[in-house]
């Protein structure tokens, strides 16, 4: 077992930091999120409730279509588009 402590402590300093690099960013994500809608997704274009997540921190109204980023706000190039029905 010795062989095995000595190897993994020579890496532990950055697979630590990685994943709690990663975890943080996740967690960071999660709390604009909440920040945001504290009762969950809020579509701000259509007030509906539902949306689909098309990546960390960015949402799509299941009804209007309308995306909207937890850091940015909505995406307004969408709003041209007719919402898919
Ligand atoms: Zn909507």
């Amino acid at each position: 077992m010795l062989w095995y402590t000595r190897f993994t402590e020579a890496y532990p300093k950055d697979l630590t930091e990685l994943e709690l690099n990663f975890s943080s960013k996740e967690a960071c994500r999660n709390d604009l999120a909440s920040l945001r809608w504290p009762k969950g997704f809020l579509c701000p274009a259509c007030g509906h409730e539902e949306s689909w997540r098309l990546a960390a921190g960015l949402f799509k109204c299941k009804v209007c279509n309308q995306k909207t980023s937890v850091i940015s706000g909505t995406i307004s190039e969408d709003t041209r588009k007719p919402p898919a029905s």
